[in-house]
């Protein structure tokens, strides 16, 4: 079975789990598992030694109920119809659980971009928009980046998508350049969201548990530090010992999600990327490790004197230890199902973040819940992304810009609303957040439907 059905298959298994729970009827469950529409096509692309080469693409909306289809395009050589289909479905979760006025979309090209030339990806984006012009548009369905795809693939897209219209229409794709129509804040915004999230978990924890984080035992020499986002905030968020966290995946989600939490009082003891990471008992600087990582090539063997790695101030360690460290929070933010049978029992986190799509498969996810470690599952703590793009449409439609203050202040009020409906559901029916998130999405989109 290729990892794409089971990515299916785990998607429908959960919505059908949900709503069976919730006593929906098998008709309607029918209409949450099933994509409405499922466009797929083959297209050729002139590449630059004048020959023509075959690609296929996909464009699956799977539920607008609440609104247009909404859901970014993927370039990667394993891409196959039943992952797009999976991430189209989990896109109508999210966008329900953000509470944005959107239903769920993915696209697809089956591609290694690596191979290609600039121009060769150029053209191939343009081929791509020629396909799927007649239904995407800004009421309709509105894509975005995903893996592989960036901001300036994005404004090949739009320029073709507005020359074949014939009119200008910057709200049919987000995650432009800011120079076209795209929103300040967009780049750190699924970090942002991310820790927005947390910051409000762990107010509600504290205020109920005021021990949680010192009964855990954390390992570093306690020093007092204000947790809050806003002065007006840590006026509500009680002093806290420092809480510890490890990052896995410095791009992106990671290096942002650490560098904002570092700056918010956080200790951040370990981050790494696809070579290895390091730990810090006390505390690393985000910013140094960066710095050490864009002159090196990788995070691994900073904080290393020459070939001694200083053991009092730092170590090396591979992407598994990271998982392992007896940290209070864990932010997995790299790849998809990195906690799994294999290390589950090894985790040491009392809180998971799941800033990464997926990285816990179901079997970790049951048997650390039932430990009673808290999950925020990532179609709310990784939201924040799509809450900016959104943000960016309501600017392009009304043709009015905001700072990027009233950005983070618009995500932050929503990250927190929608943190607020599930924690509510978790607490109201004594289940986890995940099940909450499921619950309150599929309740959303149900009254939207009927
Ligand atoms: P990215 O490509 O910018 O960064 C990925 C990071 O993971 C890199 O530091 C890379 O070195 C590291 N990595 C790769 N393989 C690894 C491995 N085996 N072990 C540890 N680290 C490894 O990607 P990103 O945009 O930061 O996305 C990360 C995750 O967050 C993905 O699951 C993505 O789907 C999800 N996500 C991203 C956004 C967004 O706005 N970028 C929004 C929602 C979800």
């Amino acid at each position: 079975m290729n990892t794409g059905q089971k990515m299916l298959d785990s998607a429908q298994a959960l919505i059908k789990k949900t709503a069976e729970k919730m006593n929906l009827d098998s008709e309607m469950i029918k209409r949450l598992v099933e994509p409405e529409y499922v466009h797929e096509f083959s297209f050729k692309v002139k590449m630059d030694n004048g020959k023509d080469k075959i690609f296929k693409g996909w464009r699956i909306q799977h539920n607008s109920a609440l609104g247009p289809y909404k859901g970014g395009i993927r370039f990667h050589p394993e891409t196959v119809r039943e992952e797009v289909q999976a991430l189209a479905t989990l896109m109508s979760i999210k966008c329900a659980v953000a509470g944005l006025p959107y239903g769920g979309g993915k696209g697809g090209v089956a591609v290694d971009p690596k191979t290609l030339s600039k121009a060769e990806l150029e053209r191939l984006s343009r081929e791509y928009v020629k396909k799927i012009a007649h239904f995407v548009g800004e009421d309709i369905d509105v894509p975005a980046p995903d893996v592989n795809t960036n901001s300036e693939i994005i404004s090949w897209m739009i320029d073709e998508y507005q020359k074949i219209k014939g009119y200008k229409s910057l709200a049919t794709f987000t995650g432009k350049p800011v120079s076209m129509g795209g929103s300040l804040g967009r780049t750190e915004a699924t970090g942002r969201g991310g820790l927005f999230v947390l910051q409000a978990l762990i107010k509600k924890i504290i205020a109920s548990t005021p021990n949680f984080f010192d009964a855990m035992g954390t390992p570093t020499p306690l020093k007092r530090k204000k947790i809050g986002v806003s002065a007006n905030l840590e006026e509500k968020v009680p002093s806290l010992e420092n809480i510890t966290i490890a990052v896995q995946g410095f791009g992106n989600v990671g290096y942002y999600f650490a560098k904002l939490a570092e700056k918010e009082g956080f200790k951040i003891v370990a981050v790494s990327d696809s070579k290895g990471g390091v730990y810090v008992k006390d505390g690393l600087s985000v910013e140094k490790t960066m710095e050490c990582k864009k002159e090196k090539g990788m995070v691994a063997g900073c904080y290393c004197k020459g070939s001694v790695c200083d053991i009092k101030y730092g170590r090396t360690i591979s992407n598994e230890e990271l998982l392992e460290l007896p940290v209070d929070i864990l932010v997995p933010a790299a790849l998809e199902n990195v906690i799994n049978e294999k290390n589950m029992n090894k985790i040491k986190a009392k809180i998971i973040l799941e800033m990464a799509n997926g990285p816990l498969i179901e079997e970790a996810y049951e048997y650390l819940s039932k430990k009673g470690v808290i999950i925020i599952p990532d179609v709310l703590a990784n939201a924040g992304g799509v809450t900016v793009s959104y943000l960016e449409w309501v600017q392009n439609k009304a043709g009015f810009y905001w700072s990027e203050e009233e950005v983070n202040s618009k995500l932050k009020v929503m990250m927190e609303r929608a943190f607020e409906a599930i924690w509510e559901k978790s607490v109201s029916r004594k289940i986890p957040l995940k099940e909450a998130a499921f619950e309150v999405a599929i309740e959303r989109i149900v009254k939207a439907m009927v």
